[in-house]
């Protein structure tokens, strides 16, 4: 009761906007030019990492439109230009509680000041899961990678490791043995966690090598590049070498949802539902897009297709709700 006083305090002393996203990657920047070009004015909030995962890539060779490949930071400065040109109001700040119970939905930011919203676009994302050894930040980009998809055709002929067992490093394995002349996957346990099937297609791959037991203890480097892995067997305890050209970590993502535990439904490891084909949750005018719903293809063009879905079907939302469209006004 005292809670849900404060949050009506609160209220009285928010901000109210028509479509409030949540995320600055290419799928919350596609749902924001969508949603401005609708004229529901759009706030976004940018969260910690303005740009998403892909500022945390090098080069772009498989987004289209791109015919000479593009940075990530690049591109995703291209994603925000074009969101601020058509109107959307992007802002610093990260959302760090959520009452999705009644409507407008209420939000607050960096546990200061609050926002009312008919309707939300949730676009945080997904991060990739590292080993937290400090070579591995040191040579992010350099050699150091968390898509195959995204970076493995810089290793065309070329030697490269996967770390992992699951699904992911067992799919990205077989996706670098197509081009890369060496694939070893670095596996701690002394089997897979990947599917059946899974392991079926790693095993009758001639060019991928499996070692066991095995752990990264360093990623080593010319200062410039990856050169090698410092490994050790955690049975026998020996350390050896690997040379390599690049190596790929594929130990699992953990989507951005923390925030919305409790309050929108989720799968076992913290996707949000969307009702199939659609960004709609289970709260009607809250929506999804991006890797915090996808789990399976995690690609840039993806999470903008599924951003421009968000933003139309918020758009039909509030049109279908019959909504009294105010201007985004501050009562601060
Ligand atoms: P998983 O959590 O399934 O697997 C993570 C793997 O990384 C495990 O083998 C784990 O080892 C290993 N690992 C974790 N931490 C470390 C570490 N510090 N050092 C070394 N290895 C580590 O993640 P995935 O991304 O593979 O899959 C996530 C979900 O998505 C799964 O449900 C999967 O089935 C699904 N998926 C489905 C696909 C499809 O259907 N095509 C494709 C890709 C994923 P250990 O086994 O020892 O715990």
């Amino acid at each position: 009761m005292f809670f849900r006083c404060i949050i009506l305090i609160n209220q009285y002393m928010s901000e109210y906007v028509k479509c409030l996203i949540i995320g600055a990657g290419p799928a919350g920047y596609t749902a924001a030019i969508y949603a401005a070009r609708a004229d529901l004015k759009p706030v976004l909030y940018t969260g910690v990492l303005d740009g998403g995962q892909l500022t945390q890539t090098t080069e772009i060779e498989n987004y289209p439109g791109y015919p000479d490949g593009i940075t990530g930071l690049a591109m995703m400065e291209n994603f925000r230009r074009q969101a601020a040109r058509l109107g959307t109001d992007i802002r610093a700040g990260f959302i760090n509680r959520v009452d999705f119970n009644s409507t407008p939905f209420w939000l607050e930011i960096d546990s200061e000041r609050s926002i009312l919203a008919d309707t939300v676009i949730i676009a945080t994302g997904a991060s990739a899961k590292w080993l937290g050894i400090n070579s591995e930040t040191k040579y992010s980009g350099f050699g150091v990678s968390a898509c195959a998809i995204c970076d493995g055709f810089f290793y065309k002929g070329q030697v490269v490791a996967v770390v992992g067992a699951g699904d992911t490093a067992a799919e990205e394995a077989c996706f670098l043995a197509k081009m890369c002349r060496k694939v070893y996957m670095i596996v701690r346990r002394n089997q897979f966690r990947a599917s059946k099937a899974m392991v079926h297609r790693v095993s009758n791959t001639c060019n991928i090598e499996v070692l066991f037991n095995t752990e990264t203890e360093e990623i080593l480097g010319d200062g410039l590049n990856v050169t090698g892995l410092l490994l050790v067997n955690n049975q026998t305890k020996a350390k050896s070498t690997l040379s390599i050209d690049g190596v790929f970590i594929a130990i699992g993502h953990k989507p951005n949802t923390e925030v919305f535990e409790g309050c929108l439904d989720m799968n076992d490891a913290g996707y949000i539902k969307t009702m199939p084909g659609t960004t709609c949750t289970n709260v009607a005018g809250v929506f999804c897009c991006g890797d915090a719903q996808d789990h399976v293809y995690r690609q840039a063009v993806t999470a903008a297709g599924t951003g421009c879905m968000a933003a139309i079907d918020a758009e039909r939302h509030l049109a279908n709700s019959n909504f009294i469209l105010k201007e985004s006004i501050s009562l601060k």
